[in-house]
């Protein structure tokens, strides 16, 4: 078989490869490329989709959570709670604005810890960021009730979760805002970089469009120092061509999820668990192993199944946050997580037998 690697996206266009080409060759056509129609709609469609009154597309995920926290207006002083285990965007988020991030353990779903949250609380906090990694939705109605308690603002990191629901509601619709990535390996993908926010929030939604354009809601005319942060109609036009497919394309992963789940058989791994209450839309299928890990990695390797480790450096081991000073062991679930998570391939078209040499190739492995 050929070699199968941890993600493709070339399956995933070729699936609705008509539409695409000609939405692309509409939008080239029609003269305008940047906040237009095809942004306006999308926007409305995505807000339809999530359960929000209104979207606002942006250049990109990371955009979306440093302006949220710009516009929110934390900033020096402020404190802002994060799960430990995240993409390093997050935590830039924050710390574009001078806050401070605030890290919370994660529980066994790799989710938010929210027992733990409640004894971070200082009088600088001022918001929770939840981070619903790997495409499972975290506790929510928990989550939210620590944050009206503390009177606490609420942001979710919904670049991993798109279509996933917590108690039947979607993600992105339970926070004051949520902040979207539709860079291209997302389950929601671009074919280049984009984001956007939900949010219920009139106020907010104004700000977030006055922001992404220079601080200007009439040309020539600037209210504050905003960003260039817009979305083309190119990818607004594919983003609302991939939409119209994204309930069956996360069903088609929840039926790979299913398939490992049924057939990876080995006492040296541990398969991920969903949280009752909580859907997973499977942005990743990530395993856990303990001992041997990296063995695991190289193995697979040679019999040509790539895999990804998401993520090796917890961010506040990284280097670019040495200055928070957290020294190793700060932290020991996050960084023990770090240590352990392998990410199998998944991605829409991956055949069966594909995922059968994937399982096989698993189950073979041994240690010596
Ligand atoms: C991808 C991702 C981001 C950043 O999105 P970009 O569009 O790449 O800037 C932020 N947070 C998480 C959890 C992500 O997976």
């Amino acid at each position: 078989m050929d070699k199968i690697p941890q993600s493709r996206l070339d399956r995933g266009f070729q699936e609705h490869q008509k539409e695409y080409e000609e939405k692309a060759l509409s939008v080239l056509r029609s003269g305008w490329y940047v906040l237009g129609e095809e942004v306006k709609n999308f926007e409305q469609e995505y807000a339809s989709y999530i359960g929000t009154k209104h979207c606002v597309g942006l250049a990109n995920g990371l955009d979306a959570l440093w302006i949220t926290f710009r516009v929110l207006g934390i900033g020096p002083g402020d404190e802002v709670i994060v799960q430990g285990n995240t993409y390093i965007a997050s935590v830039m988020g924050i710390t574009m604005n001078g806050a401070t991030p605030v890290f919370v353990e994660p529980d066994r779903y790799y989710q938010i810890d929210a027992e733990k949250i409640e004894e971070k609380i200082t009088d600088k906090t001022k918001a929770v960021l939840v981070v619903h990694l790997y495409g499972q939705a975290a506790q929510m109605s928990k989550v939210r009730e620590i944050c009206d308690r503390h009177g606490l603002l609420l942001v979710e990191d919904c670049a991993q979760s798109h279509g996933a629901r917590w108690e039947g509601r979607m993600t992105g619709s339970f926070g004051d805002v949520g902040c979207w990535s539709f860079y291209p390996s997302k389950n929601l993908g671009a074919f280049g970089d984009a984001g956007a926010v939900t949010t219920d929030r009139d106020d907010l939604a104004e700000a977030f469009r006055v922001f992404r354009n220079y601080g200007s809601e009439k040309r020539y005319y600037n209210k504050v120092v905003g960003a260039n942060s817009r979305l083309d109609e190119l990818q607004a036009g594919l983003l609302r061509v991939r939409l119209g497919h994204l309930p069956e394309l996360n069903e088609e992963r929840k039926k790979q999820a299913a398939f490992y789940e049924e057939h990876i058989d080995n006492p040296l791994v541990i398969k991920p668990e969903v949280r009752e209450g909580s859907e997973s839309v499977w942005h990743q299928y990530v395993l856990r192993v303990p001992q041997h890990r990296d063995a695991l990695r190289t193995c697979l390797e040679e019999k040509g199944v790539g895999t990804l480790i998401h993520y090796p450096i917890p961010p506040h081991l990284s280097e670019a946050y040495a200055y928070l000073g957290k020294k190793e062991g700060s932290y020991p679930v996050t960084e023990q997580y770090a240590k352990e998570v392998l990410s199998l391939p998944l991605y829409a078209g991956m055949t069966k037998e594909e995922q059968q040499a994937v399982a096989d190739a698993v189950n073979a492995f041994r240690v010596l």
